[in-house]
């Protein structure tokens, strides 16, 4: 930990002094107070207090953010391709410059471990160094229609991008949306979450203060209802990136449709990791504990179902109980294994999952219960918790819970594993396990995700493709493919 992240902590949990908070939207490269003074208020839920207030965006804020967006693409759009990479690569210098206090702020905002907000923060710099890679590299194609044509293709950028971020990973969903649109030349306009709207605001400040141009990134904070929904419907936004729920996501899709916008879905899932008869038992148990109960379980491609055959499910689930009984629990500035759950009202929807279980009688091997830090017992937090051998129709198996909850269900061989895998309206991500390369490869041709790691669960860097099929949404992002969806072809012909 560095100085000045162990000062902010320090302040934090000795004095309950806070870092400064972004004050107001940012549109037009700087801080504006929303247009009808109304604040809402963001709690910690490392301790359940509340950390301060942030404007509530409505249709006017909106309105000027988007007008400074299509001013702000005008200048962008026409900068070298080679200026943009390199205020992007000053962006990601001054956000690893800038990564105590992101990560402190990420940390008090959402609830996720020190740990976890400051890999974020890296991650979200490295993204913006990849892009910045990218800038300069968005080539077409020249395409031979004989002697007396000559054509050729060219990507052009979209215009005003709209980004709807969620609560669960507030800096880097940002950033994976807004650094390909900036490479691309687009210009943004950002809606963070009602729980987490302040490190969008702040690296909205350190873009500007890289280099890029006032009116290209806009972040707007306040509610879905009041700010996130007039945003997309907005006929100059040409772009929508929806990161959230599958029901807010089916909104939104019905919203943009009269206006025709492009649209990006990166909603919810169920994924399962799969451990074939002769996985590595003990590399199984460890795999599963990360992917569930990292971020609390509060991530879209956690690993919540674990796919089991039968033959390994006593040793991996005697490891894997051992492993989760030792996980610490608390405000994440102390980085304990895991944080907290991120709202009141998120934790009543984890718990009523569970209790749903229990009222049918599943077995809750361990955990199942609403908790407090474990020092200071405050706070708003879930018991890791495993449910076993729950059948294909469960609710557990079914719906995305999106806490520290995992469902296991046991196979009995690989065909059976592929139908559980696959028996589910969701198809992000999944694991596979086996000392078997061919067995895992075949598997992996089946199963039905957007990505898939073998004999690891978190393999996905930002190098790699990420997003899903089914309920899980369409589109890519991360990667080159997360250019896609911020350009567009023209093609051009001459006739000789
Ligand atoms: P949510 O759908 O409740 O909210 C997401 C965002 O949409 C918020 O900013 C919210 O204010 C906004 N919103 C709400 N109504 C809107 C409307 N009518 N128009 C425009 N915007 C609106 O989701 P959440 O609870 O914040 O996030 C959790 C969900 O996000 C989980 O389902 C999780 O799986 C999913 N998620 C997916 C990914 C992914 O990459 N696939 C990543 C993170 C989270």
């Amino acid at each position: 930990m560095t100085d000045t992240t162990a000062q902010l902590v320090s302040d934090y949990l000795d004095h309950g002094k806070l870092p400064n908070l972004p004050n107001g939207h940012f549109i037009d490269g700087k801080f504006v107070a929303g247009s009808t003074g109304e604040m809402l208020q963001s709690f910690d839920p490392g301790n359940g207090k509340v950390i301060g207030t942030f404007a509530t965006g409505n249709a006017k804020d909106i309105d000027d953010a988007v007008a400074s967006s299509q001013k702000g693409f005008e200048i962008w759009r026409r900068m070298k391709p080679s200026q943009r990479c390199d205020i992007l690569n000053k962006a990601s210098e001054l956000l690893l410059k800038n990564e105590a206090i992101v990560s402190v702020m990420e940390t008090i905002d959402s609830g996720k471990t020190l740990v976890e907000a400051q890999g974020d923060v890296r991650n979200s710099a490295r993204l913006l160094q990849y892009y910045a890679g990218a800038a300069d590299k968005l080539d077409g194609r020249s395409i031979n229609m004989g002697e007396d044509l000559t054509a050729w293709t060219s990507r052009e950028p979209v215009g005003v991008t709209a980004h709807i971020i969620p609560w669960n990973y507030p800096t880097s969903t940002f950033v994976r949306g807004v650094a390909p649109a900036l490479a691309a030349g687009c210009s943004v306009v950002a809606k963070p979450a009602e729980t987490t709207p302040y490190t969008a605001l702040l690296i909205a400040e350190i873009l500007s203060e890289a280099g890029v141009p006032d009116g290209v990134v806009n972040v707007v904070t306040g509610l879905g209802s009041t700010a996130g929904a007039p945003l997309v419907v907005d006929p100059r936004v040409k772009h929508v990136t929806f990161t959230g729920s599958v029901g807010t996501g089916v909104n939104v899709m019905q919203a943009v449709a009269p206006n025709v916008t492009r649209l990006t879905l990166e909603l919810g899932g169920k994924s399962p990791l799969v451990a074939l008869s002769d996985s590595d038992v003990e590399a199984v148990a460890e795999g599963a504990l990360w992917a569930i109960f990292s971020n609390a379980g509060q991530i879209c491609s956690a690993g919540s179902r674990l796919v089991l055959h039968d033959s390994i499910h006593d040793d991996v689930m005697s490891r894997l109980l051992e492993k989760t009984k030792g996980l610490k629990w608390g405000h994440g500035l102390r980085n304990p294994d895991m944080g907290a759950i991120n709202s009141d009202l998120h934790l009543g929807r984890v718990k009523a999952h569970v209790d749903a279980a229990r009222d049918r009688g599943r077995s809750i091997l361990t955990g199942g219960n609403v908790t407090t830090d474990q020092e200071t017992g405050q706070g708003w937090f879930f018991e890791p918790t495993i449910i076993d051998r729950l059948a294909t129709d469960d609710a557990a198996v079914q719906e995305e819970i999106f806490g520290p909850v995992l469902a296991v269900q046991v196979v009995k061989s690989d065909e059976d594993a592929i139908q559980a895998a696959n028996a589910t309206e969701f198809g992000l991500v999944a694991g596979v396990y086996s000392r078997d390369i061919s067995r895992a490869l075949r598997l992996a041709r089946e199963l039905d995700a957007g990505q898939i790691t073998i004999n690891d669960y978190w393999a996905g860097g930002i190098e790699l493709p990420f997003g899903g099929n089914g309920k899980s949404g369409f589109g890519r992002e991360k990667g080159w493919e997360g250019l896609d969806a911020y350009t567009k072809t023209k093609s051009i012909a001459v006739r000789l």
